[in-house]
């Protein structure tokens, strides 16, 4: 029959192109099992200094990639067996629904929305939503942001922050990234920047930026950062938890921050413990 005929065709095409990527393509296996040439797909930000870069020689730096390189080598893979991917603030959910990546560590908020769609690993760092302004910018503690032109990202919790409690009024500008948004800021096409101090801060300190931003020390919420897998895989979940508490007591944690956090001064908090999330 017709039909027969066209699917033996197709399942001899798929076979030679399974074929053609076990031999030396270098797609991934993420089935998450350590050992031989396998892979393992994290999910990190691209644009964010100090958590999550990549470099223009095509390297990756920051406090994430760190955490991400020793949680995926507690998982049994080395950092050669690590493809990073980037994983913007919107994506995240999908990116795990889909199995696009196996963890994900980008500056991810646990928050009970996401949890119906991911479960979190940690937390494994906590920080605030601040401003990012100009230098000498009138924009301080107590303005009054409503009517203020400030820039978020698509996805983010301090998105919603604004919109939802600290300045339903405020002009919101919604983009994919947070490099977008420090572009406006430098043009002044926004007035601040909002996101996690963590953030902000290493983009205040690159060379590019000296002198030009300055944070405005507000601390607008509590970011707990957890690792987000997905919902169900609890045996990665553990895995994971097991890793951040071992990265913390044999003192890589604090190591870590330190290499991150110091160029950009950035007043960090002690590491929180595995399962509390402060409120
Ligand atoms: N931590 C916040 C969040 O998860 C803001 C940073 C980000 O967009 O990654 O939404």
């Amino acid at each position: 029959m017709k039909l027969r005929k066209v699917t033996a065709a197709s399942a001899a095409v798929l076979a030679l192109a399974v074929a053609a990527t076990a031999c030396g393509s270098s797609d991934s296996d993420d089935s998450g099992s350590s050992g031989g040439g396998k892979k393992i797909k994290v999910g990190i930000k691209y644009d964010q200094p100090g958590l999550g870069l990549k470099e223009p020689s095509g390297s990756f730096s920051g406090f994430d990639v760190d955490v991400a390189t020793y949680v995926a080598g507690k998982l049994g893979y080395k950092p050669s067996q690590i493809e990073f991917v980037e994983t913007k603030s919107a994506d995240r959910e999908n990116a795990l629904a889909r199995g696009d990546v196996k963890f994900i560590v980008a500056s991810y908020s646990i928050n009970d929305e996401r949890k119906q769609k991911v479960d979190f690993a940690g937390p494994y760092f906590l920080a605030h939503q601040d401003l990012l302004v100009k230098s000498g910018s009138d924009i301080s503690k107590g303005t009054d942001l409503n009517g203020k032109r400030l820039c978020s990202v698509t996805g983010s919790t301090s998105a919603q922050n604004v919109q939802k409690t600290i300045a339903p009024k405020a002009q919101l500008k919604e983009l994919s990234g947070y490099s977008e948004c420090i572009a406006g800021l430098q043009s002044g096409a926004v007035d601040a920047v909002t996101t996690d101090d963590s953030i902000l801060a290493g983009y205040a300190s690159q060379d590019k930026y000296k002198g030009q931003f300055q944070l405005a020390g507000l601390k607008l919420s509590n970011e707990n950062y957890g690792i987000g897998v997905k919902k169900g895989d609890s045996a990665t979940l553990d895995k994971i938890n097991k890793a951040l508490e071992t990265m913390v007591s044999d003192g890589t944690w604090k190591t870590d921050v330190e290499k991150n956090f110091g160029p950009s001064n950035y007043k960090y908090e002690p590491a929180p413990k595995i399962g509390q999330i402060v409120k």
